[in-house]
């Protein structure tokens, strides 16, 4: 059985962390498609079209990786997507406690839909996009946990020419 691979999330933007489990994914399964929410509930930095196009940039060494935005439910677009597997990362117990509620309900919408937990390399586990979105608000530099296209991003977002 093909395995393809869902890894939804709000990408804003990616860090290291994420493109840890994207690579992890990449080497067990045949498909990961890297799924960017919309996420209208949140006030994300970069726009839906930014995030996806962060995520592109920074996967093009993944041949079996592709990437693409959606709004709406998650196991609507599995679905269309014809997904079997879910990705998740986890970090430390609290992501624990998020994901273990989620996978309760994304089970009863979707029963096909199998999730997977990945844990990132140590020196990912307390990095998230929010704490780089933050550090680097405050003018701090972010170069060693974010790839460098959105590194670049993020310069030009805050300091706009
Ligand atoms: P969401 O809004 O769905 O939490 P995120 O973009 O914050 O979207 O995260 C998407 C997924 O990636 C989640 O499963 C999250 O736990 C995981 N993740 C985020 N940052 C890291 C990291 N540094 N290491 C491992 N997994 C991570």
């Amino acid at each position: 059985m093909t395995t393809r691979v869902i890894y939804p999330g709000t990408f804003d933007p990616i860090t290291n962390g994420h493109f840890d489990i994207i690579k992890r994914s990449a080497a067990m399964f045949d498909e990961i498609i890297v799924a960017v929410a919309a996420s209208p509930s949140k006030k994300t930095l970069f726009t839906l079209e930014e995030r996806v196009a962060l995520v592109r940039d920074s996967i093009q060494s993944l041949p079996n990786v592709s990437v693409e935005g959606f709004s709406g439910l998650m196991v609507d677009f599995a679905k269309a997507k014809q997904a079997n597997l879910l990705v998740r990362g986890l970090r430390t117990t609290m992501d624990f406690e998020y994901e273990f509620g989620l996978t309760n309900m994304y089970r009863k919408l979707m029963p096909e839909l199998e999730s997977v937990f990945l844990t990132p390399s140590e020196e990912y586990a307390f990095l998230s996009s929010t704490i780089v979105r933050e550090v680097a608000l405050h003018g701090g530099t972010v170069e060693s946990f974010v790839p460098k296209t959105v590194h670049n991003a993020l310069q030009s977002k805050i300091h706009p020419k």
